[in-house]
């Protein structure tokens, strides 16, 4: 806990009074870019990968970025996604997996999972996942190439449920809302973004940030 103190005492020291004025006029409210939903996982860091400012990005994180069906869950999943795109208008959404997830992991060793209920219970909302992996990757046998598969299918997955959410299927329904699905590979630093043309994730650097990532109409899985 000491680096943590330590670290809020060097926040109010240094970055907060260099920015104190952004700060302050953040009281008067909200008005974030996008909504970013991915895992908890500590290695993941939405505001240094994206390099944006606090007031700039809607954060919703658990375990294997995880978005249950409207309906299906009474979480907060869904007052999240509601409040964002009902109340602060967010025209993004991205849904961001990544690399060596946890999460994604269990998934494919449910033995890993066995004694954790509360895990395995939460793991059911990629139930679609882990059908797709099973049944069309049976040739994936090399177990990294098998959870990226996973890890990349997952985010299709997610947001499909994401869809079923009326707030978003009302916005995308008058072209007020973008989907986006990245995955982050944490150890290269890279973003890979879904490109519904191709069927296939491809490399964000260097390409304009509307083309390849925006999934508006994204065929069925
Ligand atoms: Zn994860």
């Amino acid at each position: 806990m000491q680096k943590l103190v330590e670290g809020i005492h060097q926040f109010q020291n240094g970055i907060f009074s260099a920015k104190q004025r952004l700060f302050e006029k953040l009281v008067e409210g909200q008005q974030p870019l996008a909504l970013f939903i991915t895992c908890s996982d500590s290695r993941i860091d939405p505001s240094l990968l994206t390099q944006t400012e606090p007031g700039e990005l809607f954060i919703l994180r658990n375990a294997g970025n995880i978005v249950p069906s409207y309906g299906a869950c009474q979480g907060g999943e869904a007052a999240t996604i509601e409040y964002a795109v009902s109340v602060l208008g967010v025209k993004d959404i991205v849904i961001c997996g990544h690399s060596h997830c946890g999460a994604m992991g269990g998934l494919l060793d449910q033995p890993q999972i066995e004694k954790l209920p509360a895990v395995r219970a939460w793991l059911s909302h990629a139930e679609s996942t882990q059908r797709i992996i099973d049944e069309n990757y049976g040739h994936l046998s090399d177990p990294s190439a098998r959870l990226t598969a996973t890890v990349e299918e997952n985010v299709l997955v997610q947001l499909e449920h994401l869809r079923t959410h009326p707030s978003v299927a009302a916005a995308l329904g008058r072209k007020s809302l973008n989907l986006h699905g990245w995955v982050y590979k944490f150890e290269t630093g890279q973003v890979f973004g879904y490109h519904p043309p191709d069927g296939q994730f491809v490399a964000l650097e260097g390409i304009s940030f509307t083309a390849p990532s925006a999934i508006r109409d994204l065929p069925p899985i």
